[in-house]
């Protein structure tokens, strides 16, 4: 069919204005633009960076007479391959010469389609559908939501509670909140006005702790009192991220599957922090060897490129959704299965899998475990800990956030410390030089903070 003759669209941009200087940027910012969990005016300036690459970010003007930092926190877990990857560049302009997007209502495309059918493949095996989401955040949403239409479905609304542990993360939006921490989390403001879930203490430190019975018990016995109520538990398997940066014993996720099935629960796992390869397995349920009903991928999914995420669930609680009384799963963001994301974790995910990716987070955990080590005899230092490419340094006292990430961002190591926790997840292509220099700088801001 030849193309209907329409004007030809404009092919240039107005001129813009050139480029903001940094301390115009800065003024703007603090007038105009909200950050992360800040206030508005921002208290303290925000460093601008102005390129990255490698596992460095390039600054727009020096800091600390730094205009280079080592990036230590893979800009929240995400940029497992660091920036500019020549392969997922390559696989976003392929994607761009397409098209950037299109809606997934009544339409599908081979990026999608490609990135779910690996999600499936390198997932637990019974996990078989999936759901592309636009955040971490919604994700969960969509999980839960999963858990809550399935129980409605199989007519037994009552099942419409989520139990989870303490110390956890979930993410910001409304039911994700729900199940943060209630008390040292970022939502307890909102107790109250939430939905009231169940919470469990929190599980017992230590990844390598021996699993303490008496804890189990209390995971078996509140569950099962509640089952009658209970459409989910939901949890962070192995490490709990921006809870507290805390890891537990495999032998409870077993405890929680076991009691789940013994009670008619399902169980959701949130890996969007945990999932590729970050604590030592593929997945963190891999510790432990046990399957979710539902699981949540999101952060290092594209490679730190674009937002995406993804909720996993078994064909039972497909199959159960489906048969309801209003059988469709009642969720689409505009922005659901976006080629361009999709496209780009597709390239991620094969680029993590085509290398021994196993032996690179090793080899970080070991640097980690070496240069965190003498961090353990600082004064105001609580606890150390490392599993897989994260390093915890835990202090006795809240950290002087200013003065932490001052003394890291002197030592060439950008850094994000909060509460009373200084940590680092560095690029997995971080080499070992880069991982001292990581290290030495979490000592210094565990110092000065
Ligand atoms: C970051 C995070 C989320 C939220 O993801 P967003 O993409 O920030 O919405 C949820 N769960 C866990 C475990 C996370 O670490």
């Amino acid at each position: 069919m030849p193309e209907p003759l329409t004007p030809a669209p404009p092919t240039t941009r107005p001129p813009t204005p050139g480029p903001l200087a940094p301390e115009a940027l800065l003024a703007l910012d603090r007038q105009h633009v909200w950050h992360p969990y800040g206030p508005m005016p921002g208290r303290q300036d925000p460093l601008v960076v102005a390129s990255a690459s490698g596992v460095r970010l390039r600054l727009a003007a020096p800091a600390e007479g730094r205009s280079e930092l080592v990036d230590g926190m893979s800009s929240w877990w995400s940029a497992i391959h660091g920036y500019r990857h020549p392969v997922l560049d390559e696989a976003a302009r392929e994607q761009l010469d397409r098209m950037s997007h299109v809606m997934f209502g009544g339409l599908t495309h081979e990026p999608a389609v490609r990135l779910a059918t690996r999600l499936v493949e390198i997932t637990p095996e019974p996990l078989q559908h999936v759901f592309l989401a636009d955040s971490g955040s919604v994700s969960v949403e969509v999980a839960l939501k999963m858990c809550l239409q399935y129980w409605r479905s199989l007519g037994r609304p009552e099942k419409h509670r989520l139990l989870t542990w303490r110390g956890g993360y979930h993410g910001d939006t409304w039911q994700p909140m729900a199940v943060c921490d209630p008390d040292g989390g970022m939502h307890h403001l909102w107790s109250g006005v939430l939905p009231r879930q169940i919470f469990a203490d929190s599980p017992p430190p230590g990844f390598d702790a021996a699993p303490d019975p008496a804890y189990a018990a209390h995971l078996h016995e509140l569950i099962g009192r509640h089952a009658h109520e209970l459409a989910a538990v939901v949890v962070e398997p192995v490490v709990q991220g921006a809870g507290g940066m805390a890891f537990h014993s495999p032998a409870y996720l077993r405890v929680l599957r076991e009691a789940c099935d013994a009670h008619d629960v399902l169980l959701v796992f949130d890996e969007i922090a945990t999932g590729f390869g970050r604590s030592g397995t593929l997945f963190a349920a891999g510790h432990a060897d046990v399957s979710p009903d539902v699981m949540c991928v999101g952060k290092a999914l594209t490679g730190g490129y674009l937002t995406l995420a993804a909720a996993l669930c078994t064909s039972r609680v497909a199959e159960g959704i489906s048969r309801g009384e209003v059988p469709v799963l009642a969720h689409g963001p505009t922005f659901m299965g976006n080629p361009l994301a999709a496209a780009v974790a597709c390239a991620s995910v094969d680029l993590l899998l085509g290398q021994d990716w196993a032996q690179e987070v090793k080899r970080i955990e070991t640097g980690l475990r070496e240069g965190l080590a003498e961090a353990a005899g600082l004064p105001g230092v609580r606890d150390v800990r490392v599993l897989g490419a994260i390093g915890v340094v835990q202090l006795d006292h809240p950290v002087d956030m200013a003065a932490a990430t001052r003394a890291a961002v002197r030592a060439g190591v950008w850094l994000r410390p909060f509460r009373d926790l200084i940590y680092t997840m560095p690029p997995y292509v971080t080499g070992d030089e880069d991982v001292a220099r990581i290290c030495a700088a979490v000592r210094a801001s565990a110092q000065e903070g």
